[in-house]
């Protein structure tokens, strides 16, 4: 069935709803293809179905877009379709504002990944991402070519190996295969020219065997089977051909004999039968039912020596098996209804689900912490990253921060003279205070003045040692400014007639303005004219001119001028 089909049937139904609703709000939209918009969303929601998941997640895919490209708002999807629907659609939107650029480091594509792992909270967001992606590739040939490499190595970099660790074998390979002629178009033509032949010949030759083996498998009592030919992905394959010379003569899985069965017994049987067929090669005979991969594959992989010499490789597996290779983690995700019954049931084979074991895994490799399956479980949602958050800028870089860390921690690590000069942040376009608590996926702001320095009461609220260390060093340098660099204290110098409380009239205006004297002293007392050194406590400019102009105003003064000085003793 396809979601249309069940609209058809259920034309009342939310999901009809979300149909009508969505094909509304993206009504007059265009494609680059050409197509009305609404095709991409109904595609996603799709390919949803397709994977079995549930219908608030098929739901979300057919709204993915609305709050990015139409009038819809947050709240309207909460008032339509309520909280988990809008979670979920929030969730897509928030992770289409993160862009990739292609010259980062393996290790900061593999943040990435888990970036977007932490901020999407709940993985039904990835599926409706990937479900999102996958679309956009098959359809990528109407974009500008520029856009077209950046997408593409976006998805060669990001989402198919986010794909592959979610278990989605195929979803990943498909991805993988859908970028490949955008990333290497010479490369590709000139496998596609060399193994159209190749192709069609192993597929005859298999054909011819395919009757043997189900014949041999029959004598055995298996009649369930079903046997499909596996042609390698072109990504992979071009992968192997690096590692062999360029010879397509060494690739022995350019096609492989898929044999689907029913229970494990019956492909331990069948890799018996095929192994009493043909010789198997040595070192090539690969138990992926006892020692499944670490995203969750399952499958027996053998390799035989064929009639005329020619080698072929066998994959066999249940039908369950194979299901989860296909689908991984979302093939788990299949809800019936909304009751305890079905949670009950998911917990279970999620703690049987390999790939659990393996993302949790996958994640604290850093702190060395095992992370137990039953706390992921509890909630259904990604909170393996509780002590990382990943925050990022405003050109779109991630920034990972431990847990509780502040816009002042960020600051210091996009650079220091960010954090040194920061007067201000913005989290998700919010004024916030530099105390801020950050969360994983917000976008943060600093504001910058310049000839800032830090506080000192920062230190009481970051978290990271970097901050810590930047913010001391800058304080430091404050404090040996005021000591030595900068002046600390001015002297005017008064020539004036010499009368009677002079002195006196002198250190009134003075102290009248708010200004400490901190020294005076007189010079050539007896003579017509006596000059008078005073020093103050104030050094600006500004201060001490309105200071000398209102000296000025007494009588007999005949010149003040002023000079600025560094340190206590004159
Ligand atoms: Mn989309």
């Amino acid at each position: 069935m396809t979601v249309k089909e069940r609209i058809k049937k259920d034309p009342d139904g939310l999901l009809a709803k979300a149909y009508r609703f969505s094909e509304n709000a993206h009504r007059g939209q265009k494609r680059k293809t050409g197509e009305p918009y609404f095709v991409h969303v109904l595609a996603t929601a799709e390919i949803l179905y397709e994977w079995q998941l549930d219908e608030s997640t098929v739901i979300a895919g057919l709204l993915h877009d609305t709050l990015e490209d139409t009038h819809v708002t947050s709240k309207d999807l909460l008032t339509e379709f309520g909280e988990e629907i809008t979670f979920l659609v929030n969730g897509v939107t928030k992770l289409g504002k993160i862009k990739y650029r292609g010259t980062d480091a393996e290790a900061k594509a593999e943040n990435l990944r888990k970036m977007i792992l932490a901020i999407s909270e709940d993985l039904r967001v990835v599926f409706i991402k990937l479900a999102d992606r996958l679309h956009n590739m098959r359809t990528l040939g109407a974009l500008p070519p520029a856009k077209q490499k950046r997408i593409a190595l976006e998805t060669h970099e990001i989402y198919a190996p986010l794909a592959y660790r979610m278990g989605m074998q195929s979803i990943s390979g498909e991805l993988q295969d859908l970028s490949f002629p955008y990333l290497y178009p010479q490369e590709y033509r000139w496998l596609k020219e060399k193994m159209t032949e190749e192709y069609e010949d192993r597929l005859k030759y298999l054909d011819r065997l395919k009757p043997l083996v189900e014949s041999s498998l029959r004598e055995k009592g298996i009649t369930k089977t079903q046997i499909d030919f596996r042609a390698k992905r072109y990504s992979s394959l071009y992968k192997k051909l690096l590692r062999n010379q360029m010879d397509l003569g060494k690739i022995y899985d350019l096609v492989a004999m898929r044999i689907i069965l029913e229970t494990v017994e019956d492909c331990y049987s069948a890799l018996g039968t095929i192994h009493s067929l043909w010789p198997p090669l040595p070192g090539k005979i690969k138990d992926y039912i006892a020692m499944p991969k670490p995203n969750g594959y399952k499958s027996l992989h053998t390799t035989v020596i064929g009639p005329n010499q020619r080698i072929v490789e066998f994959q066999i597996r249940t039908v369950e098996m194979h299901k989860e290779n296909e689908h991984g983690i979302a093939a788990h995700w299949i809800y019936k209804s909304h009751g305890k019954e079905s949670v009950d049931t998911k917990k279970k084979i999620f703690e049987e689900a390999q790939w659990v074991k393996q993302l949790a895994k996958w994640q604290t490799t850093k702190n060395n912490g095992e992370t137990s399956a039953e706390d992921f479980i509890e909630s259904l949602k990604i909170d393996f990253f509780k002590d990382r958050i990943f925050t990022i800028t405003p050109r779109g870089e991630v920034i990972d921060l431990p847990a509780g860390s502040t816009p002042v921690d960020f600051a210091y690590h996009v650079h220091t003279e960010i954090g040194d000069t920061a007067v201000g942040a913005k989290a998700n376009n919010q004024l916030v205070p530099l105390s801020h608590e950050l969360h994983s996926g917000d976008f943060v702001e600093i504001l910058t003045q310049k000839n800032k320095k830090p506080s000192e009461d920062w230190l009481t609220f970051v978290k990271t040692s970097i901050a810590r260390d930047r913010i001391r060093h800058a304080l430091k340098r404050k404090t040996n400014a005021l000591l030595n660099k900068q002046p600390i204290r001015s002297e005017l110098k008064i020539v004036a007639s010499d009368r009677m409380g002079l002195i006196k009239d002198i250190t009134l205006i003075i102290s009248r303005s708010h200004v400490n004297v901190l020294n005076l002293a007189t010079t050539n007392i007896g003579e017509k004219f006596h000059t008078l050194r005073v020093s103050c406590d104030i050094v600006e400019k500004e201060k001490i001119e309105k200071l000398i102009l209102k000296l000025k105003e007494l009588k007999d003064i005949k010149e003040i001028s002023y000079r600025l000085l560094e340190s206590q003793i004159s």
